[in-house]
């Protein structure tokens, strides 16, 4: 099978070429504009392959697109390009609803021009998989605002939309996009939701690799407002395999919740970081002693729990890392990568880290 991959090069993007090649016989044509948050030093282990083409491209443009559909003629797409950082939503929407809204209609039409010329056995076969993320939900409520023992509700796959951010209304957008191209035009389509992920290679405007690398570099350790927002963590390559499985398996039409079943306050997680690193890489004070609070972010959500049962009783599919084994490997991966992590600091990324963050 040969599967066109968007954003390949992106944090989620890289781990799912890299199980493509490394764990299957498949074939990837990685398609990436290569923003600032793309890197191909991430997929440096496995662009020797010969299952594997690269093409830079923008989403956004169809003459390209159909270019690389005619060349390439891919049984799948997996569909991962995207502005994904909730911040730089809020300080300049503008790109967000460009890539995110254009960008995913643009190549639902240009995945509609080519599956409909193909053959009725390719064209039953095609899938048209569309990765998105729980924020889509908006918020759940959070253990301090219910009282104690009353049930806390997660995220199924029937929730209704309530997007809080211009990022997750972006995506919410996108995911009604694809779903409408199923149902009015028949494009095999599946949604996949899924929690946040942490893991290798991940840009370091994010939560957990911005306090690994600020605490190892002596620097503040920003936490929105009280940093008592929950959120429930998921490892990357759990979730590469994860989609791997959907698109190779699941029911066209279908929508599919996945998750780690481990929510955790923020706070709880920069401390988690703290802790291993005074064990890994310990000094006179605790690395606790960096954290600093700065004004919580504007419509913050407070609690992302997702319920992935039907990934598990319809795939087959379970996460393999717990919280804690992850976030352990996941400190040693930056710990070992200093290189890929001193390339990846430069240019725009300090100058909006500066802007956004040493101004609070
Ligand atoms: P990322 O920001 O690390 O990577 C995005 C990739 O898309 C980059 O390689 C970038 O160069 C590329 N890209 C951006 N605009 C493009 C364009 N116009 N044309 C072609 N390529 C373009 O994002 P990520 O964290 O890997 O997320 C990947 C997908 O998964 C996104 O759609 C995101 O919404 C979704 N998601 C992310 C998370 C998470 O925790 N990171 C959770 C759930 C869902």
């Amino acid at each position: 099978m040969k599967i066109l991959v968007t954003g390949g090069a992106g944090f989620i993007g890289s781990a799912v070429v890299r199980h493509i090649i490394r764990e299957t016989q498949d074939a990837v044509i990685n398609l990436d504009q290569l923003t600032y948050a793309g890197n191909l030093e991430s997929l440096a282990d496995v662009a020797a392959s010969d299952r594997y083409t690269f093409e830079q491209v923008d989403i956004c443009q169809r003459a390209e697109l159909d270019r690389v559909f005619a060349t390439h003629q891919p049984d799948a797409v997996m569909h991962l390009a995207a502005e994904s950082h909730v911040d730089r939503s809020i300080t300049g929407p503008a790109a967000f609803i460009e890539t995110n809204i254009v960008g995913t209609y643009t190549l639902l039409e240009a995945a509609r021009a080519y599956w409909s010329e193909l053959d009725e056995d390719r064209k039953l076969a095609f899938r048209f998989h569309h990765i998105s993320t729980d924020e889509v939900y908006g918020d759940l409520p959070h253990p301090n605002e219910v009282s104690a023992g009353t049930e806390l509700p997660l995220f199924n796959e029937t929730k209704a939309y309530a997007p809080s951010s211009p990022y997750s209304a972006s995506k919410a957008s996108s995911d009604h996009l694809v779903r409408a191209w199923h149902r009015t035009y028949g494009l095999p389509t599946v949604v996949t939701n899924c929690s946040n992920n942490y893991g290798p290679y991940h840009f370091p405007e994010k939560l957990i690799p911005l306090v690994i690398l600020n605490a190892l570099n002596g620097k503040a350790l920003p936490i929105y407002g009280k940093g008592d927002q929950i959120r429930d963590w998921l490892y990357v390559e759990d979730h590469a395999r994860a989609l791997y499985t959907v698109v190779t398996k699941s029911v066209v039409g279908e929508t599919y919740n996945i998750g780690g079943h481990n929510e955790k306050q923020n706070l709880d997680v920069v401390h988690t970081i703290c802790d291993l690193l005074d064990e890994m890489v310990p000094k006179a004070s605790s690395y606790r002693e960096q954290i600093t609070y700065v004004a919580d972010r504007p419509g913050h959500d407070r609690r992302y729990a997702i319920d992935a049962c039907k990934m598990s009783h319809e795939l087959n599919w379970q996460p393999q890392e717990t919280f804690e084994s992850g976030i352990r490997k996941t400190v040693q991966w930056y710990l070992d990568n200093q290189q890929w992590v001193n390339n990846v600091q430069s240019g725009s990324y300090q100058d909006w880290i500066a802007k956004n963050y040493q101004e609070r």
